[in-house]
C-alpha cells in the first residue's frame, strides 16, 4: 500500500519505533495519523512536531473497550482507517518466576491488544476498500528474547494471530502485516538493561539499529504488501536453522547464552 491520502493510526506512538513510524509515514503525505499511547504528553509531543495532519489520543491498549474507542473515534472524525499500526509493546525482563500479574499485563498489552483491534477493524474492511493491520511482534516471536520468558512466548502468540488474521481474513479486505524487528536503538531497550548483565550482553551481541532504519523498512514492506517484515535480514536465516535443525538450534541458544552470561568458563 502506499501511504499518500491515508488515516493511519499508530499505537506506542509517543516512542521509540512507533515515533519513528509516524515521523517517517508523515513523509508521504497521508491524510492524517493518530498518534495513540498511554502516554499522552509524550503522543501530543510527536503529534505536535509532525504538524497538524497529527493528533494525539491517550489509549491504553491493554484495555479493549479504549481501543475498540479509538477506532470508532477515529472513523466518526476521518470516515475510514487504512493503516492501523498495533505497535505498543511491554517486556519484563523475567523468566518463568515473574508472578501472574506480570505475566497477565504482558498477555493483554503484546496480544490481545491485536485481538481487540483486529475485531474492531474487520467490520471496517472490505475486498475492494481493504483495511491493513500491521502488527509489531518481534524476532523474539520467532525465535527467542533470552531472558525473558513471557516476551518470547507473547511475541510467538502475535505471530501465530497474525498468521491466522492474514489467512482467514485476507480475502474479505483485512490485509496483515508482521512486524518482527531484532534490537532497535529505542527506550525499552536501552531503559530495560538495569543491572541485567543478560539483557546488556544480548544488546550488544545482537547490534542494534535505529528506529529510522526500521521504519524506513516498514515502508518499502507496506508497498510491496508483504506479510512479513524483517528489518534484520539475517533473521530469516536464523528462522531457517531453526526449523531446519530444532535440536541443534536449542543447543546453540543455550550456548550463546552461556556465553554472554560468561558462565561458559
Ligand atoms: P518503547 O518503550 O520505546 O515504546 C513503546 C511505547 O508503547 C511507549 O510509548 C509506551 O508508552 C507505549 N505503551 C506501553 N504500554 C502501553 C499501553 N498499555 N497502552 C498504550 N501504549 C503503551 O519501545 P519500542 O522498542 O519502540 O517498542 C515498540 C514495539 O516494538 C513493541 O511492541 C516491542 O515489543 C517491539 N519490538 C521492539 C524491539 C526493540 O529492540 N526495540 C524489537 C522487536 C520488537
Amino acid at each position: 500500500m502506499e501511504l499518500t491520502d491515508r488515516v493511519i493510526v499508530i499505537t506506542g506512538g509517543a516512542s521509540g519505533i512507533g515515533e519513528a513510524l509516524a515521523r517517517r509515514f508523515a513523509n508521504d503525505s497521508p491524510a492524517a495519523i493518530v498518534v495513540a499511547d498511554i502516554d499522552l504528553a509524550g503522543a501530543e509531543a510527536v503529534a505536535a512536531s509532525i504538524g497538524p495532519i497529527a493528533t494525539a489520543r491517550r489509549c491504553d491498549v491493554s484495555d479493549g473497550a479504549a481501543i475498540a474507542a479509538l477506532i470508532a473515534e477515529v472513523v466518526a472524525q476521518h470516515g475510514r482507517i487504512d493503516l492501523y499500526c498495533s505497535n505498543a509493546g511491554i517486556a519484563t525482563g523475567k523468566g518463568v518466576e515473574a508472578d501472574d500479574a506480570t505475566w497477565q499485563s504482558i498477555w493483554d498489552i503484546n496480544l490481545m491488544a491485536n485481538v481487540h483491534a483486529a475485531r474492531a477493524l474487520m467490520p471496517l474492511a472490505e475486498p475492494d476498500a481493504p483495511v491493513h493491520l500491521m502488527i509489531t511482534a518481534s524476532a523474539a516471536g520467532l525465535l527467542i528474547n533470552l531472558g525473558d520468558a513471557a516476551y518470547t512466548a507473547t511475541k510467538h502468540a502475535a505471530v501465530g494471530l497474525a498468521e491466522w488474521l492474514a489467512v482467514t481474513h485476507g480475502d474479505a479486505g483485512l490485509k496483515v502485516s508482521c512486524l518482527c524487528p531484532q534490537g532497535v536503538r529505542t527506550p525499552m531497550v536501552m531503559a530495560g538493561l538495569g543491572d541485567n548483565q543478560l539483557a546488556a550482553n544480548v544488546v550488544e551481541a545482537m547490534g542494534l539499529i535505529e528506529p529510522e532504519q526500521c521504519a524506513e523498512t516498514v515502508v518499502e514492506a507496506l508497498a510491496d504488501e508483504r506479510f512479513l517484515i524483517l528489518p534484520h535480514p539475517e533473521v530469516a536465516k536464523y528462522q531457517r536453522a531453526k526449523v531446519e535443525g530444532p535440536d541443534r538450534w536449542i543447543a546453540t541458544m543455550r550456548g550463546l547464552q552461556a556465553r554472554l552470561l560468561g558462565t561458559d568458563r
